[in-house]
């Protein structure tokens, strides 16, 4: 059975229809923070096993950016929120 997202705007679409646009538990430093900060910003990632947020895109439907939580191992999906809803504090 295909993977299924439950877009916010969209309602439920097939996985193909989105990209994942990389980790959304980053948090942009102050802009004048030192290099080294900038640099783990801009340059390390994790790679968790298990439970992860991660901003993906809807590039096949309403474009809008979402938060998809889901199990790396499982992919299962927890959750999916608006983008800009957990940008100003709200969703997941
Ligand atoms: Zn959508």
């Amino acid at each position: 059975m295909a993977s299924l997202i439950h877009c916010p705007h969209c309602g439920v679409r097939p996985k193909e229809e989105f990209t994942v646009r990389g980790d959304a538990s980053v948090v942009r430093p102050d802009p004048e923070a030192s290099d080294e900060a900038w640099h783990e910003y801009v340059h390390i990632r994790a790679n968790p096993r298990g439970r992860t947020r991660e901003h993906w895109q809807h590039v096949f439907g309403c474009r809008r950016f979402l938060v998809v939580e889901r199990d790396t191992v499982t992919h299962e999906v927890y959750g999916v929120s608006d983008g800009s809803d957990v940008a100003r504090g709200g969703g997941r």
